[in-house]
């Protein structure tokens, strides 16, 4: 029964009828009260989320081993302190983030106020992904809240680990009037979606994308979409492939593979593929060991049903660096493919997990014309020791976020926005963008009641004396 499945985190309540109604009910009263929009409400919930993040950092990190294989490194860098950060930047800027924005008037105006508020949309649904279960949840969430919204957290059922502690844990540490996690699969996130929200920030494959986005629009509801695709990372013969090696090795191996922007197959010319292979095996052998099963730094497939998936894509092309994967284990070597043709379904898919294949082009606006030939990507690569060719790529492409000479480094600085465009997505956050994405920008003109004899120009009748004015 799909409804047993349904759990809610805090309280709980009957749900033979519609498992959400009550909770949401509840979540829209707190915010009709306006408790979320003072700036000390606030402030106290991203203080909130600081402390579940110190005080469970262990039990934290337990969970992702156990979704993911996840080492200590990699739940550090890229859950714990990648969303203590967001959190830290929110609390030292959330007053100024919250002032109205004055802005330039005209001849008709200088007498008014002109400016825009940032205000909460209301009630916020935000829709989590499992391969960084926890970043990807509490990384929106900082700025939900920090705009004073009411949030229902929906994470994924997938990484139930960090599921459990989402759920049990965090509200705890949350005002539980206006903010709740509820819990399920496609089918009663489905239902969850027929409820009318007055924003819906969702992390995930473009294919579920159009169901939410389509959920969405029934009711005109708001929606920033951060996507997936097949990001490409075009190789030029003037680098130093170990260099190149190192670096793409080690972001498409991150989180074995399963990133959303992880450099997802190369472009480079023969001459170089020759070269960039052996650089490959020696970063890979360098990284994770002969067997690089054995190794606690690389990650797991997070399920029989996306392992059974990658192990398909290995027998795209040529296999020239690992390609073993044990099923028990959920385990799929580092592998890189050669000899991949345009048309193999490893070219078509997004492949999240630890596998680069490499397509030969002949020259830079080849490759150019081969990635301007697909979707706009979510993230682009480029490494050359000419910073002309990593300008051209830039100036010659699309994509959410682009980075020259290294992977998925650009998402780090909060400065910047992170997200899709194009099939990988719409919207973005991170930083101050996360509070805007979750204010509405309110246009407010605050005009004086008197002065009617200067008003009264505009109004008819209209003689040519009025058109001169
Ligand atoms: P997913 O789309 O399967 O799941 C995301 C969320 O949607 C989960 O909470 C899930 O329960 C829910 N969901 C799944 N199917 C649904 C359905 N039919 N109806 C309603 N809800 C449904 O994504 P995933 O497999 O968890 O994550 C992998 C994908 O997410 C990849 O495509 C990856 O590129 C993308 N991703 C994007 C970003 C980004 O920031 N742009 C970050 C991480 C992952």
């Amino acid at each position: 029964q799909a409804e047993d499945r349904v759990r809610q985190s805090t309280p709980l309540v009957s749900f033979r009828m519609d498992p959400f109604a009550d909770t949401l009910q509840r979540l829209r009263e707190a915010f009709v009260s306006g408790r979320t929009r003072p700036a000390e409400f606030r402030d106290a919930q991203l203080k909130g989320l600081s402390r579940f993040l110190r005080e469970n950092k262990q039990l934290l990190q337990e969970a992702l081993a156990q979704d993911l294989h996840k080492s200590a490194f990699e739940a550090e860098v890229s859950e714990i302190s990648i969303s203590q950060n967001e959190i830290n930047l929110a609390l030292r800027n959330l007053r100024t983030w919250m002032k109205d924005e004055k802005v330039s008037k005209n001849l008709a105006t200088q007498l008014d106020s002109a400016f825009i508020r940032k205000e909460p949309f209301g009630l916020v649904l935000i829709l989590s992904p499992w391969n960084y279960p926890l970043n990807l949840s509490l990384g929106p969430l900082v700025g939900a809240l920090a705009a004073g919204n009411c949030v229902v957290l929906k994470p994924s059922e997938i990484s139930k680990n960090t599921e459990k502690v989402l759920a049990e844990v965090l509200p705890r540490y949350l005002d539980q009037s206006c903010f709740a996690v509820v819990l399920g699969g496609p089918q009663e996130t489905g239902r969850l979606l027929e409820h009318k929200f007055d924003y819906i920030f969702f992390t995930g494959n473009p294919q579920v994308g159009k169901i939410v986005m389509t959920a969405a629009a029934k009711h005109l509801t708001p929606v920033t979409l951060e996507l997936g695709g097949k990001n490409p990372c075009y190789v030029d013969d003037n680098c130093d492939p170990q260099t190149v090696a190192n670096r793409v090795a080690f972001f498409r191996c991150f989180n074995a593979g399963q990133t959303c922007v992880a450099p997802d197959y190369v472009l480079c010319s023969p001459e170089m593929q020759a070269q960039l292979v052996p650089a490959l095996q020696s970063a890979i052998t360098r990284f994770y060991g002969d067997d690089p099963q054995s190794s606690p730094n690389l990650g797991r497939i997070i399920s029989q049903k996306h392992f059974q998936r990658l192990r398909g894509l290995l027998s795209c092309g040529r296999v020239v660096i690992g390609g073993q994967s044990d099923e028990c284990d959920l385990y799929i070597a580092p592998t890189v493919l050669v000899d991949v043709q345009e048309t193999d379904p490893v070219m078509q898919e997004e492949i999240f997990g630890p596998i680069l294949p490499i397509v030969n082009v002949r020259s830079l606006g080849q490759a150019i014309d081969f990635i301007n030939r697909r979707e706009k990507p979510l993230a682009l690569y480029a490494f050359s020791n000419s910073s002309q060719v990593v300008k051209r790529v830039l100036a010659q492409t699309s994509s959410g976020g682009f980075c020259g000479n290294d992977g998925f480094m650009h998402l780090t600085l909060a400065s910047l926005p992170f997200g899709g465009v194009g099939s990988s997505g719409m919207g973005n956050y991170h930083g101050k963008f996360s509070f805007d994405t979750f204010s509405h920008h309110r246009a407010c003109l605050l005009r004086r009641p008197g002065l009617e004899k200067i008003y009264a120009i505009r109004y008819p009748p209209h003689t040519p004396r009025n058109l001169r004015v």
